[in-house]
């Protein structure tokens, strides 16, 4: 089973992959945590991807690509699956998806969306916060308000695009985001066992 969850920031998308993972053995790949890893890490890599991120703005489409190139190139065919995490969230990045599945032989069953209201994000995000902040871990230098803007703004102008990219294809799902996190997961549970 091969998965693309697109959503807004602090939708949920990590939470609900996290539980496909477990349920399903599918190989998580989020290019935000990939970027994350490599700014930490201090790589080339990570080091021009870093005023992006920081400034909420999208990395470049030729950097992430090969980012999920990569990962994908490594699986091994006889894995359960993947589910994409972020990625991709412009139409070229879509494209460029589209043709490295059909070079690596693996199809897309199923797109995601999550449809929340941007006035509930906002206070996810600041939940998010302060639970870092109580568990004494960083909080994420893109979750500030200021930040979380250009991230929503980003998203609509970039991310909305794909919708009726995947609906052309029939492979796109809509998930109501809003609810509690078990009933999302039974959402996404109830049409990908369909
Ligand atoms: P996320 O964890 O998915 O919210 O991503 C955090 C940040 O990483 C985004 O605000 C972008 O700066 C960058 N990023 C992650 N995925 C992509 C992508 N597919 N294309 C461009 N930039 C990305």
């Amino acid at each position: 089973m091969n998965i693309v969850i697109i959503g807004p920031p602090g939708a949920g998308k990590g939470t609900q992959a996290e539980r496909l993972v477990l349920k399903y053995g599918l190989m998580h790949i989020s290019t935000g945590d990939l970027l994350r890893d490599a700014i930490k890490a201090g790589t080339i890599l990570g080091r021009e991807a870093k005023t992006a991120v920081d400034a909420g703005e999208l990395v470049s489409d030729e950097v992430v690509i090969g980012l999920v190139r990569d990962r994908l190139s490594k699986k091994q065919k006889a894995d359960h699956g993947f589910i994409l995490d972020g990625f991709p969230r412009t139409l070229s990045q879509a494209a460029a998806l589209e043709s490295l599945l059909r070079d690596l032989a693996m199809p897309l069953d199923h797109v995601v969306a999550f449809d929340i209201e941007v006035g509930l994000l906002e206070e996810r995000i600041a939940r998010r916060a302060e639970q870092s902040l109580r568990a004494g871990k960083p909080i994420r230098s893109d979750d500030s308000p200021e930040v979380l803007k250009i991230r929503l703004e980003e998203f609509a102008r970039a991310t909305a695009a794909l919708t009726p990219f995947y609906e052309q294809r029939r492979l796109l799902r809509f998930v109501d985001a809003s609810a509690d996190v078990d009933d999302v997961t039974a959402q996404i549970g109830s049409f990908l066992e369909r």
